[in-house]
């Protein structure tokens, strides 16, 4: 075998997002074991085209239907699939070791579901995909053998303080988060919020769908909804601390009361790459924590006044069947809303409570259920 044949074989979806970029960074970090397959893009024709001159993939997918005219033009030597369908052709394709889902939102589900179904392991960034179908994925994992590597910094940590570990010592998961750009702002102010303020996050850099679901707390709302099928734990056993600093991404904490951590800077490249590379912790030159220049740690309760999303998450958690999956698309939906400027940031939650009450609970949804429930639910809070 040659030295390219054992190079692990990736498929990067959403390679032009914030995960993607990070991810080839990580692809060049560690060129001589990791190689690039397959892309996609959503519509930066630019940044796409770029990237595959780079790292020559097999194939790319675009999914704008108007940028992949240049995709094509400029890669005359490359496959270019196009549309949602090229996207999902390209996420089913099975000759590949590891597809990342880097896609942001619902939108990332069904990818996940066909790589899955492919029989190749997933580096899932996507928290939307279990939030929406945690269930159905989780038995179509056991159906298949295939497994998933969290990306999340908080997953990414859970995994990590659990190797070696039996899940029946575990007492709970202590997820961290930075409580936002929001956290020491008062509530009687909430409703002035502009999108350039919410978009400001205090600790990391990532995609604005993202971004703003860390300013109204419901990004850590649906870790605790992914923490749940990834480690199999109930909603008593998931807890939340806000960490203003960041450095500690997550904890668990054992039956004899024992709590390990995971510490690290803000870094998305650093779970990226442990998920590309695990069960190892290859070399990499990037910042190193430097624990007396962050001089404090400090912790304090998440106030769930000021960031209802957090219990709405909870709500949904236990109530299970088709509510997280409204919850999701509602949250998003509201999101892109109040990114167009079309509602205020405390009606985002609003919206969310509104869609959930309308909405019919199918116990075991499957995933023609869940799809007709997206557009619902789409349709329900646009129309709001
Ligand atoms: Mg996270």
């Amino acid at each position: 075998m040659t030295a390219s044949q054992q190079k692990k074989r990736l498929s990067i979806l959403g390679s032009t997002g914030s995960i993607g970029v990070n991810a080839l960074k990580v692809v060049e970090n560690l060129s001589h074991e990791l190689t690039v397959t397959y892309l996609s893009g959503n519509r930066n024709a630019e940044l796409l085209i770029q990237q595959a001159r780079k790292f020559n993939p097999r194939a790319v997918a675009i999914v704008d239907d108007a940028a992949a005219g240049k995709v094509a033009a400029a890669l005359p030597d490359t496959e270019v699939l196009q549309g949602r369908e090229g996207l999902l052709e390209l996420a089913g394709r099975d000759d590949v070791d590891l597809v990342l889902n880097g896609l942001v939102g619902s939108a990332g589900m069904e990818p996940t579901v066909q790589a899955i179904n492919a029989g190749v392991d997933v580096a899932l960034s996507n928290k939307e995909s279990l939030v929406m179908a945690g269930d159905y994925i989780d038995r179509l994992l056991t159906q298949t053998g295939v497994k998933l590597f969290p990306v999340d910094s908080e997953h990414s940590a859970i995994w990590q303080c659990l190797t070696g570990e039996d899940m029946v010592d575990v007492e709970r998961l202590i997820l961290t988060g930075s409580g936002g750009p929001f956290r020491t702002r008062d509530k009687e102010t909430f409703d002035s919020i502009t999108v350039a303020e919410a978009l400001k996050h205090p600790n990391w850099k990532m995609g604005n769908k993202i971004t703003i679901d860390s300013a109204t707390m419901m990004n850590k709302g649906l870790e605790i909804i992914e923490a749940r099928w990834l480690f199999h734990l109930g909603p008593d056993q998931l807890d939340i601390v806000v960490h203003p600093q960041s450095i500690i991404h997550s904890m668990v904490e054992f039956r004899d009361k024992s709590v390990k951590a995971q510490l690290g800077v803000p870094d998305m490249k650093i779970p990226i790459q442990y998920a590309l590379t695990w069960p190892r912790h290859r070399p990499a030159d990037w910042e190193p924590l430097d624990l007396v220049r962050v001089g404090q740690l400090t912790f304090e309760a998440p106030d769930l006044e000021k960031f209802p999303c957090i219990q709405l998450a909870f709500e949904v958690l236990k109530e299970g069947g088709s509510a997280p999956a409204v919850l999701n698309v509602a949250n998003e939906t509201a999101v892109y809303r109040f990114l167009r400027n079309e509602i205020r940031f405390t009606e985002i939650p609003i919206m969310i409570e509104k869609a959930l009450a309308a909405h019919d609970l199918i116990e075991h949804p499957q995933m023609e259920d869940i799809l007709s429930l997206e557009n619902w639910t789409q349709h329900y809070v646009n129309q709001l």
